[in-house]
C-alpha cells in the first residue's frame, strides 16, 4: 500500500492526496464515517450513497458532490433510456 504524509491545517483539514482521490474515484462532497482505533489509526470509511436519480447503489460516481449512478450519466450523455 502506497503511503503518504500529510499535515492537517489551521481548520484541522487534512487533503487526502490527488493520486489518492484519482484511483479511488472519490470526488468532493464524499462522506466518511471516522473513527479513532484503538492503536492510534484513524480511519475514513467512505460512506456509499445512492444515485439522486434511481435510487441505485451501485456504479456510483460523485457529481458536484452528489451521487450519480453510471446508468443514469449513460442515459443522459446518449439520450438512449437507462
Ligand atoms: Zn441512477
Amino acid at each position: 500500500m502506497q503511503q503518504y504524509s500529510k499535515k492537517m491545517n489551521k481548520a484541522g483539514s487534512v487533503t487526502l492526496p490527488a493520486a489518492m482521490r484519482r484511483e479511488l474515484g472519490i470526488g468532493h462532497g464524499e462522506r466518511f464515517k471516522i473513527a479513532a482505533a484503538s492503536d492510534g489509526a484513524i480511519i475514513l470509511q467512505r460512506v456509499q450513497g445512492e444515485c439522486i436519480f434511481c435510487k441505485s447503489s451501485e456504479n456510483l460516481i460523485t457529481h458536484a458532490g452528489r451521487f450519480v449512478c453510471k446508468n443514469c450519466v449513460r442515459a443522459m450523455q446518449g439520450g438512449e433510456s437507462a
